[in-house]
């Protein structure tokens, strides 16, 4: 694999301060596939002046002319489809096909939703006798994960720029080429120097430096509860913005009148897709007693079609792989009946779990309370809607779900008092400009669409 062993500052490559490396490894056979340089606070300082320095001529751009760095950004991403969707695969090791439609191509579109909302965005308003001024925050600082790595940062960075805030990234230390990869398509869009800034390196160091850098106005993570409390935290004592996209445990509820069989086929898809390294993924299956047989049988025959080295790719790294099928391991000890995969790794090589269902989960268990992300659903049983809610309502978190109902007004009914951020009705199709993020500890701040842009925005109000 193509790789860079320099970091990208103000509109070049450059040597990093220390010597330390990053290896890369393949986890489909666990073997290295490249080195980049692991950051320290001194590569985040050097980032993090270019991209104050970059900071007042870009804020001072006309939106139209943002919108259209972003347009040439957007084309970037589509001439490097290819090489994004290979290189992903070959680091966070998703099947081809998802890496080319999921990974390689919404970013495209994500990115070209941003330079359409530059373009036409109010960035003033008239309230009364006050002209208010939506104006940029500043330098932000993006902290993203390995499991749609590409995604998450377009998601950040499309809008940070759409506003006139300039970026320093710290990728996943897992996915390090496809941030590379990103690097280079700012670079071919034409972005001025220090506008974007990539400081690749361990979280501990370059993520924890770039989210306690003083002159960091605005800190976008995504990533682990325990990492974003905190970063939370950091941000907090230092009075800066801070937005936070962390994990789920969604809700999948299937009620009374539903498609059975259309609602567990679509919701098993859901968790097998990206081998369930999703955080929006809806890991909790909830059908009514009288159908509940009906739909174990259905769910146990539907994961058929999900087969490890398959369909199913393997876990980002050991230490993921572990973790997942210690939570397999517990919800046997705790009584959960499996009905199909297990805690057994399916292939020798590569850091592979079995797709996984298990049947009578009750909401007390660990494995209905926390986030696997690995390919692992849990059917639970209710008896009447308001058990189902209370079920669905009844975790930390508060980040995706699904509802299936006779028609969508019911189905919006009970959404409706959900305690989520985003709901699919009745098998809803995925849209790149609907705010996604978390209620309760699922997060702080929406990213994507109009509402995404915001969060890089301050206001100033000027009186007549
Ligand atoms: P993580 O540690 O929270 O990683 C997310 C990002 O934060 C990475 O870039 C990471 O760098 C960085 N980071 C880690 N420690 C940091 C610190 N002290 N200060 C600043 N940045 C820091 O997540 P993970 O360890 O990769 O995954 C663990 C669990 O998190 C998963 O099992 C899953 O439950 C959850 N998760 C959720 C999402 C989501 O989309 N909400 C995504 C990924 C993971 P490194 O890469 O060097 O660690
Ligand atoms: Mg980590």
């Amino acid at each position: 694999m193509q790789a860079h062993d320099q970091m990208y500052i103000d509109g070049a490559w450059r040597p990093a301060v220390g010597r330390d490396t990053i290896a890369v490894v393949n986890p489909a056979d666990e073997q290295v596939i490249a080195h980049v340089p692991a950051g320290t606070a001194e590569d985040v300082d050097a980032a993090v002046r270019a991209a104050r320095a970059a900071f007042p001529a870009w804020a001072a751009t006309p939106p139209a002319e943002r919108a259209a760095r972003l347009t040439a950004l957007a084309d970037a991403l589509a001439a490097r489809k290819d090489v994004l969707a290979e290189t992903i695969t070959a680091e966070l090791g998703s099947p081809l096909p998802l890496s080319q439609m999921v990974h390689a191509g919404v970013p495209v579109l994500v990115a070209a939703s941003y330079a359409e909302l530059a373009g036409r965005h109010a960035f003033e308003e008239r309230i009364g006798n006050s002209t208010v001024l939506l104006e940029p925050v500043g330098v932000v600082g993006a902290i993203t994960p390995w499991n749609y790595p590409l995604h998450q940062i377009v998601a950040k960075v499309a809008p940070a720029l759409a506003a006139g805030c300039t970026v320093v990234l710290k990728p996943a230390e897992d996915t390090p080429l496809t941030a590379q990869l990103f690097a280079e398509a700012t670079e071919a869009a034409g972005l001025p120097p220090g506008v974007f800034n990539l400081v690749t390196g361990l979280g501990a160091v370059a993520g924890q430096a770039l989210a306690a850098h003083e002159d960091v106005d605005l800190v976008s993570f995504t990533g682990s509860t325990a990492v974003g409390r905190q970063i939370g935290a950091t941000a907090g004592a230092a009075v800066k913005r801070v937005a936070l996209e962390l994990g789920g445990k969604s809700a999948n509820v299937i009620l009374p009148g539903a498609d059975l069989a259309k609602a567990v086929n679509v919701g098993i898809a859901n968790v097998m897709t990206n081998s369930g390294q999703t955080c929006s993924a809806w890991t909790r299956m909830l059908v009514d007693a009288e159908r509940y047989d009906e739909a174990v049988e259905l769910a146990a025959n539907a994961v058929t079609k999900y087969v490890a080295g398959e369909r199913v790719g393997p876990l980002v790294n050991a230490k993921q792989q572990a973790r997942v099928r210690g939570y397999i391991e517990k919800g046997v000890e705790e009584g959960a009946r499996l009905i199909s995969g297990g805690p057994d790794a399916p292939l020798e090589t590569g850091f592979y779990v079995s797709p996984t269902v298990f049947a009578d989960v009750t909401p007390d268990m660990t494995i209905a309370q926390e986030e696997i992300f690995g390919p692992v659903v849990s059917i639970l049983r209710y008896e009447d809607v308001d058990d189902a809610l209370r079920i669905a309502n009844g975790t930390v978190y508060g980040l995706a779900g699904a509802v299936w109902a006779a028609d969508d007004e019911e189905a919006v009914a009970f959404a409706r008092r959900m305690d989520t951020g985003q709901v699919d009705i009745n098998g809803g199709r995925f849209n790149p400009l609907a705010p996604f993020g978390g209620y309760k500890q699922s997060g702080v701040g929406r990213e994507l669409g109009p509402h995404g842009l915001a969060e890089y925005l301050q206001t100033k109000s000027l009186q007549f």
